[in-house]
């Protein structure tokens, strides 16, 4: 599909449109984070060069780094210049005044994460953000979260979490007490990396009947954070049983920064910034197309993810 054919069908022009054209598909959104230029370049890229829509996601951290109406700003002017669904997301919001401010900022969605709090807190304050960010954009689609798959997208030495997976019959109350659109459960998906995972030599293992038990106790659409590391064969399950939207963060951070250093490595004397940072865009672009198209059920060459495979 021509990107000025996915333009016309307007359904997937908006976020509530494009998770539901993708289900039908038998595909998810890929979800991928930026904290900077490079990483917004590359996640652009990919959805010039695959032709799939994508959904850019800032944390708090993220968005505090880029400046929130910044990045919105930005992310609206790529998407009207590439004329391509692109979408954006206020990932792992902690407070009511952060996730209000990115829905002033234009923003798509909103993660509302106060899964660290006992469930019937997450419930009081998830259910109040939701009303609040709905009352400033009706359109917004709010997402909230239960369990814990702990947090940071970095490389972890441990296991990060309690490795309590979510259960069909809380994930089924918190959806019908927050009136949120989309539900994070956990269901052995896991925030960061191992560095075994990093080094390919161990892969992340999902619960898939858990995923298909809690999406049809639910009904909503459905986020996996910390994909990072997931096996493919995986991945591909859980969207058949009912995920709909990946987040993928610690792959994109960790070739960055070893395409950074290679790039800095490889002459001393370089300072022209875009000569040393474009082959950093071209390593990222290769590891969010890699997944993209996994998402989309195409063929995915190991290669293509290079050291992250
Ligand atoms: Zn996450």
């Amino acid at each position: 599909m021509t990107a000025d054919q996915t333009l016309k069908n307007t359904s997937i022009n908006t976020l509530r449109g494009a998770l539901t054209r993708l289900e039908t598909e038998g595909a998810a959104l890929g979800h991928f984070n930026v904290a900077d230029l490079v990483l917004v370049k590359a996640v652009i890229a990919s959805a010039a060069e695959t032709k799939l829509p994508v959904f850019v996601g800032a944390s708090e951290g993220e968005r505090e780094f880029f400046g929130v109406r910044q990045l919105a700003a930005l992310v609206k002017s790529l998407r009207q210049e590439a004329s391509l669904p692109i979408f954006l997301n206020a990932d792992h919001t902690h407070s009511l005044e952060k996730a209000m401010e990115a829905a002033n900022a234009g923003f798509d969605a909103v993660g509302v994460d106060f899964s660290a709090l006992p469930f019937e807190q997450n419930v009081v304050r998830t259910r109040e953000t939701v009303q609040a960010i709905k009352g400033i954009n009706p359109a917004i689609l709010a997402e909230g979260e239960i369990g814990n798959i702990g947090t940071g997208s970095e490389i972890h030495e441990t296991v990060q979490g309690d490795r309590k997976l979510s259960t069909p019959e809380e994930a089924r109350q918190f959806v019908q007490a927050t009136g949120i659109d989309i539900l994070a459960p956990a269901v052995g998906n896991m925030h960061g990396m191992l560095k075994s995972m990093v080094q390919g030599k161990a892969k992340k293992h999902l619960d898939i009947e858990r995923i298909a038990q809690i999406k049809q106790a639910t009904g909503v659409f459905l986020t996996l954070h910390g994909g990072s590391g997931t096996d493919d064969e995986h991945f591909r399950k859980a969207i058949g049983a009912g995920i709909n939207i990946i987040h993928i963060n610690t792959e994109l951070r960790v070739a960055w920064r070893q395409s950074l250093g290679e790039s800095l490595a490889r002459d001393a004397d370089e300072v022209v910034p875009y000569k040393i940072l474009r082959p950093v865009v071209d390593s990222v672009r290769q590891v969010v197309s890699s997944r993209l198209r996994l998402f989309h059920g195409q063929a995915v060459s190991p290669e293509a993810v290079g050291s992250v495979a």
